[in-house]
């Protein structure tokens, strides 16, 4: 143990003062005091209780994908980046072992090397596993559940210092700490529930919107993925480097994207070019994006899922001809945590992108206003309007999360204003 300057006894791992932390998106800032990148789950603990015997706030970093507040902090900032790797699996049982800063991109070639795969993936894989899970991060498909609802064990430090396993022989504490906005602690281990290994193939489709409408439920309900983006003009689906229809002329037609399962017992067959690709699961699933934008994210009903969609297209054609990026449509199924998006109902996603650092609040706002007659939840790692009045209407469970998130930090440790706000 070593003195800093402030006098205050620091933890024997390397750390800096004041080193400014952005978010993936430019629009989230912060200067911890101090901001340690550990090497190893040990380094966490005592970087914790460093923190608690100096009565100083603690949050955990991820990859900075998150466009709402939930990392900030002007205390001790931990990044996970060091924390990462594969530590054991259960082929029988189809469950995996990580280390909680493991970027989901990490998980793909060691799992299928053990035969396995996780059941779905989102637009990009770049995201770690405590920050996927803390925020309920899904992919698409009315059978598939986000990567909180896989979670099955995790190893966490809490507000007190204390390293705590929470299983399924715990399923109150489970549940909580399947999507807990990093409120119980530092997660530093986790066991997810997966599957055997498979292969998607893709198919893309270029609908109008009256033909998107027209075989709406059986896309949801004969594709392991469907997903489309909604584009208001022609040249929207380029915003996010997708091509569009051969020839032009996108305005007003969705990029549909189909994912089914295919049976391959040759890689040799395998194909790789956009909108027809036959490939490993977890190549196929994931994008990526080089342009920074702003995101709004809102969870309805799936049984309201149409209507919901075809309100925001109007608010575009109407209000806000000016939006161009295109809006994004996917499919989760419900869960059981506390303050998970999907608890308790299979759900339909409506993603909204604007341009980074435009003044996006009028769009925004407007999108929150008309979709609340749907009991709207909000992803948690994107801009929203989301109260803690808001939640202890929309989460049936919602004092439960409470009690246990008390129970695991009961000084408020793991709290910064933005949580502090909504589940303190
Ligand atoms: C380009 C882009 C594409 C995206 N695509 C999707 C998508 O397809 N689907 C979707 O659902 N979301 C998507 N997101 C949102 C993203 O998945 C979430 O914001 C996710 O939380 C980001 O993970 P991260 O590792 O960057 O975590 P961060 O943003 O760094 O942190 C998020 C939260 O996790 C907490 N946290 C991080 N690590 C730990 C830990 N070890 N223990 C406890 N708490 C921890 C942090 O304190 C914070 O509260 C996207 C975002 C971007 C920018």
């Amino acid at each position: 143990m070593t003195t800093a300057t402030t006098g205050a006894p620091v933890p024997s791992i390397p750390y800096l003062t004041q080193e400014p932390w952005r978010n993936w998106g430019g629009n989230q800032f912060a200067t911890p005091a101090f901001t340690v990148r550990p090497r190893t789950e040990q380094d966490v603990i005592d970087a914790v209780r460093f923190a608690i015997s100096e009565r100083i706030p603690v949050r955990a970093a991820g990859t900075g994908h998150s466009s709402s507040p939930v990392v900030q902090t002007g205390g001790l900032l931990i990044d996970m980046v060091g924390i990462a790797g594969v530590t054991g699996h259960d082929s029988d049982r189809r469950r995996a072992r990580a280390l909680a800063g493991t970027t989901i991109h990490a998980l793909g070639d060691p799992l299928w090397e053990r035969g396995l795969a996780l059941s779905n993936e989102g637009d990009i894989d770049k995201q770690q596993l405590g920050g996927a899970l803390a925020t309920g991060t899904h992919g698409s498909g009315i059978g598939l559940g986000s990567y909180s609802s896989c979670l099955t064990w995790v190893k966490l430090v809490n507000g007190l210092g204390e390293v705590v396993e929470i299983g399924e022989g715990q399923l109150r504490e489970l549940r909580a700490a399947r999507v807990a906005l990093g409120t119980l602690g530092v997660f530093l281990e986790v066991e997810m529930q997966v599957e055997d290994a498979y292969y998607l193939e893709e198919e893309i489709t270029y609908p109008t919107w009256s033909e998107t409408l027209a075989t709406w439920d059986e896309d949801v309900r004969d594709n392991r993925h469907y997903s489309f983006l909604w584009c208001p003009e022609d040249g929207s689906s380029e915003m996010f480097d997708l091509p569009g229809l051969p020839g032009g002329g996108m305005a007003d037609r969705s990029y549909t994207k189909r994912y089914r399962t295919a049976a391959v017992t040759d890689e040799s067959t395998l194909r790789f070019e956009e909108g027809s690709r036959l490939d490993r699961a977890y190549r196929v699933y994931p994008g990526g994006f080089t342009t920074p934008f702003a995101e709004f994210e809102y969870f309805v009903d799936a049984k309201d899922g149409m209507a919901a969609s075809e309100d925001i297209r109007q608010l575009i054609l109407t209000d806000h001809q000016d939006q161009k990026w295109p809006v994004e449509v996917r499919w989760v199924r419900g869960d059981d945590g506390y303050i998970s998006q999907f608890a308790g109902r299979d759900t339909t996603v409506i993603t909204l992108t604007a341009d980074a650092g435009s003044d996006y609040w009028p769009f925004f706002r407007d999108a929150d206003a008309l979709l609340q007659k749907y009991s709207p939840r909000a992803h948690w790692g994107k801009i929203n309007f989301m109260t803690r009045e808001r939640m202890e209407r929309l989460f049936p469970e919602f004092d439960t999360f409470v009690q246990v998130r008390r129970e695991f930090d009961p000084n408020g440790v793991f709290l910064n204003d933005y949580t502090r706000a909504l589940v303190g």
